[in-house]
């Protein structure tokens, strides 16, 4: 077997990886894990309010219709937002739930932005959550805002992921070409797929799933790191 075109490949990962100025961070589901019962709760929340904007009722029919939407917009905002609500609208009810209650800073996670601290990398945050929240959970999870050159929240973009419109931002302040992004996220059509629309890097973490829109799959958020090991 010709070994050459397999040695090309690794050269070419290895080049990839020496490219990364920047990692940019989605925030929910990304840098901490909902709880089994934050999920709960959350999807109770989703059909609540869904069933009272259409007018239906709150059971499993509307629920399948809720999910079936999902997999069609592959956003929550982006639900609502179809119903003719403002973009803030999912967060601003589902940070009522005081989701930092369910939350528990996670060891391996800070000693990960310790070690990123020796690296030559900056970082950003890009969330459809809002700015305050978004503060709130770093906090609860003992991750220091200063480690962020900007933290992009639904407020200061035109639509919910997956519109581009938020990953051109990312582009623009982190100061460096799309390429030399590495942007890593929980879900594969919200996060993943418009990152390497525009020519980022990507990483799947929380997952064991491999996906061609993935050039890293991680099974957890701090694996990151080995990125650059
Ligand atoms: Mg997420």
């Amino acid at each position: 077997m010709n070994s050459q075109p397999r040695q090309r490949e690794i050269f070419s990962a290895r080049e990839k990886i020496k490219m990364i100025k920047h990692v940019c961070w989605d925030l929910d589901g990304t840098l901490y894990r909902p709880t089994p019962q934050l999920e709960k709760e959350l999807n109770a929340l989703r059909l609540k309010l869904y069933a009272e904007l259409t007018n239906k009722r709150e059971n499993s029919e509307t629920w399948q219709e809720y999910q079936t939407l999902y997999a069609e917009l592959n956003s929550h905002s982006a639900i609502f937002a179809s119903l003719g609500k403002p973009k803030e609208y999912w967060h601003s009810h589902r940070n009522k739930l005081k989701v930092t209650t369910y939350l528990e800073s996670e060891k391996r996670t800070v000693e990960m932005f310790k070690e990123f601290s020796k690296l030559n990398v900056t970082h950003g945050i890009f969330t459809d959550n809002m700015l305050v929240e978004t503060k709130k959970i770093l906090a609860t999870m003992k991750i220091p805002l200063s480690i962020f050159k900007y933290i992009l929240t639904i407020e200061q973009v035109g639509r919910p992921k997956p519109s581009l419109g938020g990953f051109r931002k990312v582009v623009e302040l982190s100061k460096v070409k799309a390429e030399e992004i590495l942007f890593v996220g929980d879900r594969v059509y919200t996060d993943l797929v418009p990152a390497k629309q525009l020519g980022m890097q990507t990483a799947l973490v929380w997952s064991d799933e491999k996906y061609p829109e993935a050039d890293y799959t991680f099974p957890h958020v701090a694996d990151v790191l080995k990125v650059f090991k």
